[in-house]
């Protein structure tokens, strides 16, 4: 039996993945500071004699014996992930540095969670791994981007001088039920606003991209990198459909059957004017590919934020 940890556990995407883990019939760790995530996103799994909930912070050192783990802590949301960038980029280097630290103890595999932002406003479309990026070292987003950075120099510094095994995952937008309606990120923001007949707020001209990719897809590519022997990646995971802000706007619209109207906002500073992942590493290498379009995709998630309201009006 494999015990397997997962750091951030009550976050969107851990919450699944702790889910997935405990079908598979692994024994789960959840760790989580609890700063973004949620204990109602775990709460149908703590009667399970196979999971276990830790509360705690990986910017202090843990000694647990595990034989996998991976590494999710660290605020996703620009909104969250700016509230406190200190604490956002001590996450990604001391908290990293122990997360590693903890996997060269027990011999435990690691699976880093990094992210598409590595490459910044990109300068070369779609993003291939090979890309070093063009991020702003000392704007808003820095905390969170060179954090990020940082993070992934250590895992290949962990695997060249301790020969600790990781797995480095570039993530590209991901959305999906149990992502918190409030936390900021654009679907989201979208979909609570379209539910509830408000203007949806468009950042800019709306001329901006993201491709988004549902949280059963992201996952499962986790899962399949984790079991691959040699690759240490990273490995971009994310779904090459590219959208801008404007046509995703009219989706969401279609998908709720809202009347909301649209409204602009300013851009924040050094918001990523493109964005899409070259996924043929992905694909050669682990046999990965989307299988949820945003259409379906958008569908679960709405279906999800109308309980969220409906028990909110009970
Ligand atoms: P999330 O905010 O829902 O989850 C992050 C989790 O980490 C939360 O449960 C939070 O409480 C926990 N956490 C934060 N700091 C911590 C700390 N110091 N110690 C312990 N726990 C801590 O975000 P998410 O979307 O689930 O993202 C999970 C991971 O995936 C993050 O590392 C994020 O950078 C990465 N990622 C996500 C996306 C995406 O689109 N969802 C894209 C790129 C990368
Ligand atoms: N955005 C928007 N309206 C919102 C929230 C975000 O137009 O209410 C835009 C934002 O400016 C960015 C894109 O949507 O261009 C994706 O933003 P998000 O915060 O989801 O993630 P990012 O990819 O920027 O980290």
């Amino acid at each position: 039996m494999t015990t397997v940890m997962v750091t951030g556990g009550a976050g969107f995407l851990g919450s699944h993945l702790c889910e997935r883990l405990l079908e598979r019939g692994n024994d789960v760790i959840c760790l989580d500071n609890f700063f973004t995530g949620r204990k109602r996103n775990i709460a149908h799994l703590l009667g399970n004699p196979q999971f276990e909930l830790i509360r705690h912070d990986i910017v202090h050192p843990i000694y647990l014996e595990v034989d996998q783990i991976y590494n999710l802590a660290c605020p996703a949301s620009p909104e969250a992930y700016q509230f406190n960038p200190i604490k956002t980029i001590k996450t990604s280097t001391v908290g990293m540095v122990n997360v590693l630290g903890l996997a060269k103890r027990c011999r435990a595999r690691l699976l880093h969670t990094s992210t598409s932002e590595v490459y910044g406003d990109p300068d070369v479309h779609p993003q291939r791994e090979d890309y070093w990026g063009h991020v702003n070292p000392i704007g808003p987003r820095s905390c969170y981007d060179e954090g990020k950075r940082v993070a992934e120099s250590l895992c290949v510094n962990y695997h060249q001088e301790h020969g600790t095994e990781v797995r480095i995952v570039r993530i590209f937008n991901t959305y999906g039920p149990r992502m918190a309606p409030d936390d900021g990120r654009v679907i989201s923001n979208f979909i609570m606003q379209a539910l509830k007949n408000e203007p949806l707020t468009i950042y800019g001209d709306g001329q901006q991209t993201r491709s988004f990719c549902f949280v059963s897809d992201l996952v499962d590519g986790l899962m399949r990198l984790m079991a691959h022997e040699t690759e240490c990646g990273p490995v971009n995971i994310g779904n090459p459909t590219e959208n801008s802000m404007l046509e995703l706007a009219q989706q969401v619209i279609a998908a709720t059957g809202s009347s909301s109207e649209l409204t602009h906002r300013e851009l924040p500073q050094d918001d990523p004017r493109r964005r899409c992942p070259d996924i043929t590493k992905a694909r050669e290498l682990l046999g990965w590919s989307p299988q949820v379009d945003l259409e379906q995709g958008l569908k679960e998630t709405v279906d999800y934020y109308r309980s969220r309201l409906a028990e909110e009006a009970t």
